[in-house]
């Protein structure tokens, strides 16, 4: 029996000269218990289509079709009605937990507050009810929780709250949009398991929007494939990725980065923005096996078998269906680094942010020790609040260390953190999580580009030069020069930021989470172009991310993080071939691309800890799956584990190694 019933949607937003036709003619259906994901690129509809099921849509909004949910026309509701809907039949978890969830409030009176106004139970009850969600989300300190500000927890546990928010009247179609985004690898795992449960518990359907097919493929029954408002095709999971027939379904897949280091598939175009209703394929600039009869209609979603769903006037067979990956490793391990003289030397390194407020401060960095080689791509992973991020705004400067010291031959000066020192901003460049924001809104493309030059007083024939030589390289039309960044999309924006940090030739790039927030089409273009022009300049890049896989096809060396700490660092291959430390291999074990299959055989982290107590031993205490009890009590340094290969484990160092039989576990692999 099917949960949700979409017929025939289509939904026009925006004022008449700028109207946008969002969704054109969707059908969608999804059964009792069914996880179903819908995957496809920014602009695709995604969103729409779920504030179209939760009544959320603008006023203005043209709205036409059938959404039936639990059998309830949710079109035809009056007002009052949507506030009963929104909850107790459909409810959604949105992305951006932090910013969804109030500020001001504790979680408990959020959650308590929830339930009384759905199911008119009395105080008591409703907060007996809270813990019972709390926990099962997986959070095991409720007291602590419900008393907690939303700003107290992290990013993970957000996530878990906004999920129980929207099973707390156990709605019978959970939709859950993009729940993962900007989560690390071991997050991402928990959060899925914790939408698929409920599906299983309360034999609900969900619905889960994501641009990350490889995550949801692990839990979805069923992939629709959405582009540019329609669905282009659909079918059971494991089919949709091993036989891909329409032409978009098999160019977001070959644009997912893969643990094989090997190149991501990367095409030219993007999505249309459709003013008016197709007529046509909307995909026919972007496909390369274009018939005249996709240029004379639209084609319709036909049933190729009971799962299987194609709209696609000239689809792949099974023979070309198969991909076709590039072969070339693009890995760099095998260039030859020259580690005698480090570019940078960092010492003891702390950063802690201040508390406000009365609150205790945070120690996001804590005595960090690290070189940076000339020439090197060096990967920084960990997840969110591991200090990955904050130590690359202490490597451009644009923080400053509260102790320690960075020394590097760039400056030829001991102390490296004041960002009003000049040599800083010519040498050290940064490229940010979003371009959009971080770039000033009132310069236009061509300004913004060439800023970094000013303090080079070059003749302006110099500035154009390099201005043209930039913007091929990036591959920034010309077109875009006169543009403001609000009216560049993500990928057009990401491409200025890069232009800016390499028009000055630096000697280091540091690259924060470059594309986490693009989808998987546009990010394989970034990567493409990251990686062409550091292998054809002569600059040295520090590349931040959660994204495991492209990290590999990235870099040379990679240190993992863990709460302000390294604790494992090394060649890349090495390191991820052989994860040595309980985080790398727990991490590693979490990470899902499309060519990874089941996850490796290492052991899982235990639940995190929403609220730290405070210990002196190894910060993975208390998570560690393999712990002692002396691991409590004693920090833990960066030994030497093999060649080029450290780790920061007792248990798991040769040197120092209290227990074997993690060690030749290891090396039997
Ligand atoms: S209908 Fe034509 S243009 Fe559209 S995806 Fe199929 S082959 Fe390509
Ligand atoms: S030192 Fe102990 S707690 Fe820390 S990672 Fe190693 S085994 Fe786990």
């Amino acid at each position: 029996m099917s949960i949700l019933d979409i017929q025939e949607l289509c939904v026009r937003v925006g004022a008449a000269e700028k109207e946008v036709f969002a969704i054109n003619g969707v059908n969608l259906r999804i059964a009792q218990g069914e996880v179903h994901a819908l995957v496809g690129e920014t602009g695709a509809g995604k969103s729409m289509l779920a504030k179209s099921i939760m009544r959320l849509l603008p006023e203005s909004a043209h709205v036409r079709g059938k959404i039936f949910v639990g059998g309830i026309d949710c079109l035809e509701l009056n007002a009052k009605e949507v506030t009963a809907y929104r909850g107790s039949v459909a409810s959604i978890a949105l992305q951006n937990p932090r910013s969804s969830l109030s500020a001001t409030r504790t979680i408990g009176d959020q959650l308590i507050d929830r339930i009384s106004s759905q199911s008119r139970v009395s105080k008591a009850s409703a907060r007996m009810e809270a813990k019972n969600l709390l926990e099962s989300v997986g959070i095991s300190d409720t007291h602590r929780t419900l008393k907690a500000f939303p700003h107290q927890m992290s990013g993970g546990m957000c996530q878990r709250i906004m999920i129980a928010l929207a099973i707390s009247s156990k709605p019978r179609l959970l939709i859950a949009d993009e729940p993962t985004n900007s989560l690390d690898a071991t997050l991402t795992e928990n959060i899925l398991q914790l939408i698929s449960d409920y599906a299983k518990r309360e034999n609900a359907a969900v619905l889960i929007i994501s641009h990350d097919i490889a995550s949801v493929a692990t839990i979805s029954d069923r992939i629709s494939v959405l582009y540019a408002g329609s669905i282009v095709e659909q079918n059971a999971t494991a089919d949709l990725l091993g036989d891909p027939r329409h032409p978009y379904t098999r160019m977001l897949l070959d644009s997912v980065p893969k643990m094989d280091g090997l190149a991501v598939f990367s095409d030219v175009g993007s999505m249309p923005i459709l003013a008016k209703y197709p007529t046509d394929c909307a995909f026919i600039s972007r496909c390369s096996r274009a018939i005249s009869t996709c240029h004379e209609s639209k084609p319709a979603l036909v049933a190729m078998s009971d799962l299987h769903s194609l709209a696609c006037f000239n689809s792949l067979d099974k023979e070309n269906a198969v991909r076709q990956l590039p072969t070339f490793p693009l890995t760099y391990s095998s260039r030859e680094i020259e580690v005698k003289n480090p570019l940078l030397s960092l010492k003891s390194l702390t950063f802690i942010y201040k508390g406000r407020f009365g609150t205790k401060g945070f120690k996001a960095l804590d005595n960090l020790d690290l070189e940076l080689y000339e020439g090197e791509n060096l990967g920084i992973v960990g997840e969110s609040g591991s200090g990955k991020s904050t130590l690359g705004r202490i490597l451009s400067g644009l923080e400053k260390a509260s102790s320690g010291e960075i020394k590097g031959v760039v400056l030829k000066q001991k102390l490296f953190h004041d960002i009003f020192q000049e040599p800083i901003r010519d040498e050290i460049q940064m490229v940010f999580q979003d371009p959009i924001l971080t770039l000033d809104p009132k310069l236009e493309v061509n300004r913004s580009i060439v800023e970094p030059l000013l303090r080079l007083k070059l003749p302006k024939v110099s500035v154009e030069e390099r201005l043209s030589k930039v913007i091929t390289d990036v591959r920034v039309d010309r077109s875009l020069l006169s543009r403001r960044p609000r009216s560049l999309s993500g990928g057009q924006a990401q491409r200025v930021g890069i232009g800016r940090a390499i028009i000055s030739n630096p000697k280091i790039i540091v690259f924060d989470e470059p594309t986490s927030q693009l989808d998987v089409t546009t990010q394989a273009q970034i990567l493409n172009v990251i990686r062409e022009n550091s292998k054809s300049k002569d600059f040295t890049s520090v590349y931040i991310s959660h994204d495991l896989a492209t990290v590999k096809s990235i870099c040379d060396r990679v240190i993992v993080m863990y709460r302000g700490k390294i604790v494992e660092t090394g060649p890349v291959d090495q390191v991820f071939n052989n994860p040595v430390h309980p985080y790398t291999r727990a991490m590693l074990a979490s990470v899902r691309t499309l060519d990874s299959g089941e996850n490796r055989e290492f052991e899982a982290l235990l639940p995190e800890d929403e609220f730290l107590t405070p210990h002196s031993g190894c910060n993975l205490f208390g998570r560690c799956p393999v712990s002692v009890a002396a691991c409590e009590r004693t920090g833990q340094n960066l030994l030497k584990f093999e060649e080029n290969h450290f780790v920061a484990c007792s248990k798991s160092n040769p040197e120092t190694s209290v227990s074997k039989p993690n060690i030749s576990e290891r090396e039997s692999k």
